[in-house]
């Protein structure tokens, strides 16, 4: 049997992102993260997979294990909620401290997605990638899923950034909240 999965950027779109967050006790999950991830996993049957770009590591500002301690973080606190990231896969490198070679990983590359799709059996036709970035959008159009934009502070940018490389996003959702709901309205049409 195949599984779905929602896909989702990490920083800024299940937490507040202060840069190269390394320290687990500033974790702070953005509000209804917890419950709109619930209704994905355990209502609508979603895995559940990060995906990240982590380049404090290769810049030196953060540490492999800094970066495990905040996923660990993330699903201790999720727990609260009765759910849990299916599997954190974030890529370390950036071109500027690491070879093209290593930075393939990054995002908007579909590298570390192909690597959920293996590990998990994902049918990606069913899929979503769920992101407060460019480089999300762009990662789930490559990767042939339906995106959902998170709307910021910074989301104009984001969009020109798009329209630059001729892709918009499927939908736009104020929170994490709304875009389950598109989600769900969305899945439950097709089927
Ligand atoms: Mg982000």
């Amino acid at each position: 049997m195949k599984n779905y999965a929602v896909f989702l950027d990490r920083d800024g779109t299940l937490n507040e992102d202060p840069g190269y967050l390394g320290d687990p006790e500033k974790v702070k999950l953005l509000p209804g993260t917890g419950k709109a991830l619930f209704r994905l996993k355990n209502e609508l049957k979603f895995k559940l997979i990060v995906v990240s770009n982590q380049s404090g590591i290769a810049r030196g500002l953060i540490t492999k294990g800094d970066v495990d301690a905040v996923n660990n973080k993330i699903n201790e606190i999720l727990s609260g909620s009765n759910v849990s990231i299916d599997r954190f896969y974030y890529c370390p490198f950036h071109p500027d401290f690491s070879t093209a070679e290593e930075s393939k990983c990054r995002k908007p590359s579909v590298k570390m997605v192909l690597k959920a799709v293996e590990d998990f059996e994902i049918d990606l036709s069913d899929s979503y990638f769920i992101g407060d970035s460019a480089v999300d959008i762009q990662c789930g159009h490559n990767a042939g899923v339906k995106t959902i934009l998170l709307k910021s502070d910074h989301s104009k940018d984001q969009i020109y950034a798009l329209k630059k490389e001729n892709i918009l996003p499927t939908f736009v959702a104020v929170n994490l909240e709304e875009a389950c709901n598109i989600i769900q309205k969305d899945f439950n049409g097709e089927k």
